[in-house]
């Protein structure tokens, strides 16, 4: 599939790149991306997606914009402020690139309605804010076979991990947290604060990884090191990566 000659020059500093080349910027073309939590890690990771050229993105939040949230989701402006977050990516999706299909989705994931909103997608990049959310995203990708991003920040410390929970030696975001947070509803962020530049650093490697995630059929960037979990540092500042096991008595995943 060749891209026409406007989109050849709109990403010609990605194509040039013998990792991404015309086939990589075709494959993210073609890719659809679900990015639950259109918050401080979501809207960086956004505007990088979309800049990226991800063909299509399902823009999910039930939340509105508060002026508490200026500091870091850096799609939105003191205009915002009461509106739906879901809406308003969609529309700076639409104005940033009109050729993105990007789609509102104004709702709170539930166990219930996860695997609809997940369907047909490539990836699911998760920046939200509670653990009930992560757990029914973890558990409804592992059964879509769809693989999960899932990126957290609080204070300095971010953490972004890559799962592929549906194959066998690999675990999913419930076996690197377990079943103790399925009724935890706490918003971190409200509670200990957090550095807008380093929701920023977490969003944006987020996006990095979901490149190189999206990549990984046509070679692009190598592994997409499932089952590693990178951990950002903003104090010291450093980066640091573990490895997950799968957990054999896994309920998401065994
Ligand atoms: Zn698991």
């Amino acid at each position: 599939m060749a891209l026409p000659p406007d989109r050849l020059d709109r990403f010609a500093r990605h194509i040039v790149l013998p990792e991404i080349g015309g086939a990589g910027q075709a494959a993210l073309a073609k890719a659809k991306v679900v990015l639950i939590g259109l918050g401080g890690i979501g809207s960086p990771a956004l505007q990088y997606l979309a800049g990226a050229g991800v063909g299509t993105l399902v823009l999910v939040d039930d939340d509105t914009v508060d002026v508490t949230n200026l500091q870091r989701q850096t799609i939105y402006g003191e205009g915002s402020v009461g509106s739906s977050k879901a809406e308003l990516a969609a529309v700076w999706a639409h104005q940033f690139d009109e050729l993105l299909d990007a789609r509102a989705v104004a709702k709170r994931i539930t166990p219930e309605n996860a695997a609809d909103v997940i369907a047909g997608s490539d990836l699911v990049l998760d920046g939200c804010d509670n653990f009930a959310t992560r757990l029914a995203v973890s558990d409804a990708c592992v059964a879509a076979r769809v693989p999960l991003l899932s990126a957290a920040v609080g204070r300095f410390q971010g953490q972004v991990g890559a799962f592929a929970g549906h194959l066998p030696e690999q675990p999913c975001y419930r076996c690197f947290v377990g079943d103790a947070f399925d009724a935890d509803d706490c918003d971190t962020c409200a509670e200990d604060g957090v550095l807008g530049a380093m929701a920023g650093w977490t969003g944006t490697f987020a996006a990095l990884q979901a490149i190189r995630v999206l990549l990984a059929p046509v070679g692009g960037l190598g592994d997409p090191q499932w089952g590693k979990l990178h951990l950002l540092d903003g104090l010291a500042p450093s980066l640091r990566t573990m490895t997950i096991a799968k957990d054999s008595a896994c309920k998401g995943c065994a």
